[in-house]
């Protein structure tokens, strides 16, 4: 049975580069595998889908049920961003960057995770210490989904490691401007044009526990934040909506990537409780947060420090 390496739900292009690769590592190694995303690729998100029709690599194949299968994740670990039925499936093997989720497994596993800005840098380094031919394609993803999970390097999540990993990367992918490359992915990323408002909330969107309370984290990132503006009302209602589904709080950063911070627009039972969370003060249903690039590294763990997690 081939392993189904497949990314968290909502796939960004981490999850989609990552799922390639490592099923490109595994078969390379030995072991059948396909590279798989949970969701359609007609509604694969807009960067994603600019990358890889830009290197000319098909999208992975889509993947919502794991039941009965053996599957690899990459880019998470927690069963609540898992296609269905994970219990049910053989997890075999793990690389990522974030905190370790709640994903157990029967056997010992590989499992390989690193503090670094994106799994592609990970797995970078798994294919140079096992001297592991990265195919110029396969590379040219790696390379898109490091400029984007680091934010072109910006965000705090950044290492050393992952500019190490771009500055070999796009020696194999034959790139030579990587901030160019950078911004016709912000372009694709943020480009907001006739999309449905749901495709808008839900492009990069992850549910949270918090202490038993539901909190939804989305992000925009944009370059710059007028961009929403004619929007903005018709967002915030989507945010309201998106509430009253049993959330305590739904919180949406619209991140501006050149000034470098993030108008948060707040939704939530105790408003407070976000304030105390940021040191800042909600004004007419947002807070500007200076420096605020990263979900997972500067908006999760304040909120689950207030949250009392
Ligand atoms: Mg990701
Ligand atoms: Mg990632
Ligand atoms: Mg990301």
């Amino acid at each position: 049975m081939s392993v189904c390496v497949v990314g968290h739900s909502n796939p960004d292009t981490d999850s989609v580069a990552a799922a390639i690769s490592f099923a490109n590592y595994l078969k390379a190694t030995g072991t059948d595998a396909v590279a798989c995303m949970q969701i359609e690729a007609a509604k694969l998100n807009p960067e994603s889908t600019a990358v890889l029709k830009k290197f000319g690599v098909a999208a992975p194949q889509t993947l919502m049920d794991a039941a009965g299968k053996k599957v690899a994740l990459v880019d998470f670990s927690d069963i609540g961003q898992a296609p269905a039925n994970i219990k049910d499936a053989e997890v075999v093997a793990i690389v990522d960057h974030h905190k370790i989720g709640d994903i157990t497994t029967n056997n010992p596993i590989l499992f390989h995770a690193q503090p670094v800005g994106c799994t592609c840098t990970v797995l970078h380094e798994m294919y140079k210490t096992n001297n592991v031919t990265l195919p110029k394609d396969v590379a040219s993803l790696m390379l898109c989904a490091i400029l984007s999970d680091t934010v072109n390097f910006k965000s705090p999540t950044c290492t050393e490691a992952d500019k190490k990993a771009v500055a070999e990367l796009k020696g194999i992918a034959g790139v030579t401007d990587t901030d160019s490359l950078f911004m016709e992915m912000l372009k694709a990323k943020s480009s907001i044009d006739g999309v449905p408002m749901k495709d808008l909330v839900f492009r990069d969107y992850k549910d949270f526990d918090m202490n038993g309370k539901k909190v939804g984290i989305g992000q925009l990132e944009l370059a710059t934040v007028d961009q929403v503006a004619g929007i903005r009302a018709d967002l915030v209602k989507a945010l309201e909506d998106l509430k009253k589904d049993g959330r305590h709080s739904v919180l949406f950063m619209l991140t501006d990537v050149v000034k470098e911070g993030t108008d948060l627009i707040v939704v939530s039972d105790d408003n407070a409780l976000i304030e105390s969370a940021f040191g800042a003060k909600v004004e007419n249903g947002s807070m500007w947060v200076n420096g605020m690039m990263s979900r997972k590294k500067q908006t999760v763990p304040p909120l689950q420090k207030a949250f009392g997690c």
